[in-house]
């Protein structure tokens, strides 16, 4: 165990974390942050991002990560490949294990672990997963260059790398489950335009077929209850998301859908321990928001741990 405690360790590496790690690195609390498998989350899997401030060009996912790293780093956070595996909050300082055995202590926790993408849930999809089954246009998209695809979901995300997939594909069938898309009304336009789109309503896949890849899809409509089957090449699912909060299960207050409840300070249920992020935003779930909340709740940890310290040191500088 290190003998230190920290004053902040951050949990997560997505603009909440990374923001997190700039603000109270430039509050000299020297920060820790935990990446998690790879750094970024999300956003890394993203190609364009054309609606975060400052880039009029957009800007790809992982170059956005890069220097949101580079910036945070620059001013002493200290970025550590490394998942948490176990976060003790009964007793303070809080304590964390990761995967590579070490265990840490530290006066406050930002946690910032964001969502992972929702599965279907339906027969096939688990077995061709990477086999036709993808998660991520911005990862897959290119190997089915010239071949037709299916994009589940009526979200922005769903439109979003929809209209990303039209570079490689010959045609994209979006199927969503109502008649009316969720996406924002920018994206619906260009979709609506594009040629290579086309909208299957008020539909749901039911199954994904294939042996060594994908070959067809299982259909039904959801209002006359017709059954069809489709063939296809590839299939992205984009149906929401889950926040990755099972590490704080039965630790902190969280709402039904699994998400920590905050208060308008970051501040989740146990004092000290700040959250940030798609882990505690099942709402708007934008870079800029995070990266906002991120911000927020560095400000918070640092007023937390200054107020510790001048109860435990009165009067020192
Ligand atoms: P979302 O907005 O929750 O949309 C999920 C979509 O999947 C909805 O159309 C939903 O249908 C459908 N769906 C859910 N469960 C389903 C199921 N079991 N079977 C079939 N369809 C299902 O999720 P998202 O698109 O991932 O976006 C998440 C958040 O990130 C949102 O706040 C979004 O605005 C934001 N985001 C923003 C951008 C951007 O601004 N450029 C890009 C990506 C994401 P219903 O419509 O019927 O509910």
């Amino acid at each position: 165990m290190s003998e230190d405690v920290e004053k902040v360790i951050i949990i997560g590496s997505g603009p909440a974390g990374l923001t997190a790690g700039l603000y109270t690195a430039r509050s000299e609390m020297r920060p820790l942050l935990f990446t998690g498998s790879e750094i970024g989350g999300q956003v890394s899997l993203t190609m364009e991002v054309e609606n975060y401030p400052g880039f009029p060009d957009g800007i790809t996912g992982p170059e956005l990560i890069q220097l949101m790293q580079k910036q945070a780093e620059r001013f002493g956070c200290r970025v550590v490949v490394d998942t948490v595996t176990e976060v003790l909050l009964d007793e303070h300082p809080f304590t964390i294990k990761t995967q590579s055995g070490k265990v840490h202590r530290a006066k406050s926790l930002i946690l910032a672990t964001g969502a992972r993408p929702r599965r279907l849930g339906v027969p096939g999809e688990k077995e061709l997963t990477g086999r036709g089954v993808s998660y991520c246009a911005t990862c897959d998209g290119f190997f089915f260059r010239g071949k037709e695809v299916a994009v589940v979901g009526g979200g922005d995300a769903a439109i979003e790398e929809a209209l990303f997939l039209t570079r490689y594909v010959n045609k994209v069938k979006v199927i969503h489950r109502r008649d009316q898309l969720r996406a924002h009304a920018a994206l619906q336009q260009r979709a609506l335009r594009n040629e290579k789109f086309e909208f299957i309503w008020n539909t749901v896949v039911t199954a994904i077929h294939g042996e060594q890849k994908v070959t067809s899809l299982s259909l039904q409509n959801v209002q006359t209850g017709e059954e069809s089957e489709m063939p296809i090449d590839g299939v992205f699912v984009y149906v929401g998301h889950i926040p990755n909060s099972q590490l704080f299960a039965g630790k902190l207050a969280m709402d039904e859908q699994g998400y920590l409840i905050t208060d308008r300070f970051m501040q989740t249920s146990v004092r000290g321990v700040f959250a940030a992020g798609e882990i505690q935003d099942s709402r708007f779930q934008q870079i800029a928001t995070s990266v906002g909340q991120g911000c927020a709740a560095a400000l918070e940890a640092e007023k937390f741990v200054a107020e510790l310290e001048e109860r435990a040191y009165p009067g020192e500088p």
